[in-house]
């Protein structure tokens, strides 16, 4: 698999590491009390197939987060973005 970063051009995957689903939202409470929202945020997935949002850290490069937009299916990535 190699991705495409907006910073330096196509790579191939060793550069870069794989951080966590861009789509998943926080819980709002801060973190302040256990509660089961973040019992599920921490430790739940949900492992949905087809095209999913990720962040990725370009580590072999230019040291930039990203979304890549990826069918998790297929590994075909649809797009790259900067947060
Ligand atoms: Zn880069």
């Amino acid at each position: 698999m190699r991705i495409f970063c907006p910073h330096c051009g196509e790579r191939g995957l060793e550069e870069f590491t794989y951080a966590q689903d861009a789509e998943r939202a926080r819980p709002t409470d801060g973190g302040a009390t256990p509660t089961k929202e973040w019992e599920g945020y921490v430790y739940l997935r949900d492992n949905l197939k087809g095209p999913r949002r990720e962040y990725w850290y370009h580590g072999g490069g230019c040291h930039a987060w990203l979304v890549v937009e990826r069918d998790v299916s297929t590994h075909e990535i649809l797009s790259v973005t900067v947060p």
